[in-house]
C-alpha cells in the first residue's frame, strides 16, 4: 500500500498512540487554514474524492487491491485540503455505500476536525439499515445526499432528519466550455492520484501527480499543471454530475 502515512510512518503496527497522533495532526492541519501557515491565496475550496473501485475503472487504471489509498492515505487528503482552506468534501460513492468500510469515518472526521460540509454522491437509492444509522450519525446540517433527478424523491424521507437531499445532475447551461473550477477542487481517485476534476478522472492529460507523493499545495499552485479544462463539450455531459463547487452553488441557494 502506498501512503505516505503519518501514522505508518511514525509508529508501526502497534504504536498505541497512533490515534492520539492522527487526530494531532488532524487538529494542526485544521488549525493552519485560520494561521499564517495557510497560503493566504490558496485556490483550494472543494474536495471530489472517488473512494471505490468504480472510480479505479472509470480511470482505465488496472485494477490491484494494493493501489488503493487506505484510511489512513484519504484523512491526510483531507487534512491536507483543509489547511489549503476546502470548505466542501463530495464523495463519490457509487453503487452503494455499504461495501466502503471507512466512508463514515471520512465523512465525520472531514466534518469534526475540519468543518466540512460533505456530499455523498450516490447511483443507487437503496440504503441498508446500517447506512441509515451511520447517516444519522453525521452531522445532519452539513451532510447532503446526491442523487439523480428520477431518485431524488424516493430518497426525501431523510431530509425529516434534517440531511440535504440534492440532485447532482449539471445541466448543459451551468456547465461552462472552458471550465476553471478544477482549480479550486482538489480531486482524487481511489488509487490516490490527482485529476483536474471528476470529469476528467483516468484522463492522462489531466493528471496532476500523486496525492501521496507531492504536497497538495504545491501540486494546487503549480501553473504548469492543467487546472481548467478547455472543452469540456468533448466530455459527456453527465461527467460534471455532482461537481462540487455546483453543487455548493446549488445547494447554498436553496438555503438561504
Ligand atoms: S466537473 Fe465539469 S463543471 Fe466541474 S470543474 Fe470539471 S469541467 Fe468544470
Amino acid at each position: 500500500m502506498k501512503t505516505k502515512s503519518y501514522w505508518k510512518r511514525d509508529r508501526g503496527a502497534a504504536d498505541p498512540f497512533g490515534l492520539p497522533k492522527r487526530i494531532a495532526t488532524g487538529l494542526e492541519s485544521s488549525m493552519k487554514r485560520s494561521s499564517e501557515e495557510a497560503p493566504a491565496d490558496s485556490p483550494v475550496r472543494y474536495i471530489w474524492i472517488y473512494v471505490t473501485e468504480e472510480g479505479l475503472q472509470r480511470g482505465r487504471r488496472p485494477s490491484d487491491a494494493d493501489d488503493f489509498l487506505d484510511l489512513d492515505g484519504w484523512l491526510n487528503v483531507i487534512d491536507e485540503a483543509g489547511s489549503l482552506g476546502a470548505e466542501w468534501m463530495v464523495i463519490h460513492v457509487g453503487s452503494s455505500l455499504s461495501p466502503v468500510p471507512y466512508i463514515w469515518r471520512l465523512c465525520d472526521w472531514a466534518q469534526s476536525v475540519h468543518g466540512l460540509r460533505v456530499g455523498l454522491h450516490v447511483s443507487n437509492t437503496c440504503l441498508s439499515e446500517d447506512d441509515l444509522e451511520n447517516l444519522g450519525r453525521l452531522e445532519a446540517d452539513k451532510t447532503y445526499l446526491l442523487a439523480d433527478k428520477e431518485d431524488i424523491d424516493s430518497l426525501r424521507f431523510l431530509e425529516a432528519s434534517g440531511v440535504h437531499v440534492c440532485e447532482a445532475n449539471v445541466r448543459a447551461d451551468e456547465r461552462a466550455k472552458y471550465c476553471t473550477k478544477p482549480g479550486t477542487i482538489t480531486c482524487v481517485g481511489p488509487d490516490g492520484q490527482l485529476f483536474s476534476c471528476g470529469l476528467v478522472m483516468g484522463d492522462d492529460q489531466y493528471l496532476l501527480g500523486d496525492s501521496q507523493g507531492r504536497r497538495l499545495c504545491d501540486v494546487m499552485s503549480d501553473d504548469s499543471l492543467p487546472h481548467l479544462v478547455p472543452n469540456t463539450n468533448a466530455f459527456p455531459q453527465n461527467g460534471c454530475d455532482a461537481c462540487p463547487p455546483l453543487v455548493a452553488e446549488r445547494a447554498l441557494e436553496r438555503e438561504v
